[in-house]
């Protein structure tokens, strides 16, 4: 059996980790790399290596930011709501709701969700230092919004549980159909979830 030169090999492995990659497509965009201009994989490399060397997380909210700055430049705007604090598991969660442009408040990203099956625990996440948030600034409402998933849920409630000491107002986001969605077509706990969420017709 013939098998791949080393280099080639090497980039099929380390592309086959990356999630929702799996050996086909490693192998499909590492050929595509060796044909393509060379400037391609330069600049692909260049930009592997920034994420790393030019990023660092937000001292307060922990977000994705520039290493220059220490705070991202949404803790550190003064046109925020800086009452409200919106949790989320990803910074990509940030960006999702930044795009929507509905919400000015903060957020909080504690960089997971706890899962006990994958041994992820409470102190894995950045929740003390939610904690130390909550003590030190003063919010009127927290909005707990991690994925309405089974771990999501689980680290929503165990957050409502533990933040009971403070006196604040806790939400969780309304859940319900998708826009222009089908009823017949939602799964169960999507159905379940827009019932219990229903709202008074005014
Ligand atoms: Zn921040």
């Amino acid at each position: 059996m013939q098998t791949l030169p080393e280099p080639v090999q090497n980039l099929v492995d380390a592309l086959s980790r990356l999630p929702g990659i799996g050996p086909k497509t490693a192998s499909r965009l590492t050929f595509y790399l060796l044909r393509a201009p060379e400037e391609l994989s330069q600049s692909l490399a260049d930009a592997l290596i920034g994420i790393k060397k030019n990023t660092s997380l937000c001292e307060v909210c922990f977000n994705i930011t520039h290493k220059q700055s220490k705070i991202c430049e949404i803790c550190a705007s003064s046109q925020r709501d800086q009452h409200t604090l919106c949790v989320v598991e990803e910074p990509l969660d940030v960006l999702a709701f930044e795009k929507t442009g509905g919400f000015n408040g903060l957020y909080h990203v504690l960089h997971g969700v706890l899962s006990p099956i994958e041994g992820i625990g409470p102190e894995d996440l950045k929740i003390k230092e939610l904690y130390d948030r909550l003590k030190t600034h003063q919010f009127t409402e927290v909005i707990l919004a991690t994925n309405p998933s089974m771990e999501g849920d689980a680290t929503a409630m165990y957050l409502h549980e533990r933040l009971q000491e403070f006196n604040l107002r806790i939400t969780r986001l309304a859940l319900g159909l998708p826009v222009g969605g089908d009823l017949e077509y939602a799964d169960q706990s999507t159905l379940l979830r827009a019932l219990a969420g229903r709202q008074n017709l005014d």
